[in-house]
């Protein structure tokens, strides 16, 4: 079913474990991602950022292929707009019917990201729609700016940006970043920080840039309260490597055997995903509580 982002992070930050967040920008993508999370009896979270909406995964044909996908299951699905920073865009994907909307502010000044974010709060609360925001910056991998303290997020800091806006979870900066490091480089993060967030803040929290962190980081990110993980690269070289291994098998292949190997390879390791952060088995068909394991 197609429900509030906000739910299943209540959930997860109850409960310690984490979600995946993984951008879709077409059918392939959300069917892997929605059926292997069905097969897992695990909640996930759909996303698509305003630049996949404006080349490819248009808002207005990825909402109702969502919301059908979702109605087809029994766990939770959540369709979140990530880093959103167009107040048009976030009001548009609001009315649409998302089930969440990131305003990202990080690269704004404090006070301004928190103007902008309470607003933005008002707005989708109103609606009936959560809200993530982020406080810190995670930069971009190329940038190999993941030990800039200063971008990191301030616990208390954190803690006034949350009281003050309302929002649903935040996005902390830690030392992930987006898209592919540089090749041999594992992020190093900072847990210390990270579990005085959650100690100081008491909600869920948000991971960006989870490509290529290492599952020994991934899960010691989640043991110590990550509860939203989001992953759009590491998804995106599952699937081209697919389709490049099946031309290479066969180069008179088909362009729809592509796609069927490509959503099979995304699907596999979205199921991989959820075992690794642990939101497996969390909502068993029949269960009266939907935690299949503490
Ligand atoms: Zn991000």
């Amino acid at each position: 079913m197609l429900t509030s982002m906000k739910n299943i992070l209540e959930d997860s930050h109850k409960h310690y474990y984490g979600v995946m967040a993984m951008n879709c920008v077409n059918i392939e993508m959300a069917r892997a991602a929605i059926m292997a999370a069905s097969e897992e009896n695990s909640p996930i979270i759909i996303q698509i950022g305003p630049k996949q909406m404006k080349l490819h995964g248009h808002k207005e044909e990825m909402y109702p292929l969502v919301k059908d996908l979702a109605e087809r299951v029994h766990v939770p699905v959540a369709l979140n707009l990530d880093h959103g920073t167009d107040y048009d865009v976030i009001a548009d994907c609001i009315n649409t019917g998302f089930t969440n909307v990131m305003f990202d502010g990080s690269s704004l000044p404090f006070e301004e990201n928190l103007q902008k974010t309470e607003i933005i709060c008002q707005l989708a609360h109103m609606a009936g729609c959560s809200v993530e925001a982020e406080l810190g910056h995670v930069g971009m991998a190329v940038d190999d700016d993941d030990e800039n303290f200063d971008l990191f997020t301030n616990p208390e800091q954190a803690k006034d940006f949350v009281e003050r806006t309302g929002v649903d979870c935040l996005a902390v900066a830690i030392g992930t970043a987006h898209g592919d490091y540089p090749k041999g480089r594992v992020p190093k993060l900072d847990f210390e920080r990270l579990a005085l967030l959650k100690k100081t803040l008491d909600m869920p929290l948000v991971l960006h840039g989870g490509s290529g962190t290492g599952e020994e980081n991934i899960k010691k990110a989640v043991s110590l309260g990550i509860n939203k993980i989001n992953v759009a690269t590491d998804v995106c070289t599952v699937a081209k490597k697919a389709m490049l291994d099946e031309v290479e098998k066969n180069p008179k292949i088909d362009y729809v055997s592509m796609c069927i190997a490509a959503e099979k390879s995304m699907k596999e390791y979205v199921k991989y995903y959820i075992n690794l952060i642990g939101s497996n088995n969390r909502f068993n068909f029949g269960d009266v509580e939907y935690h299949g394991h503490e």
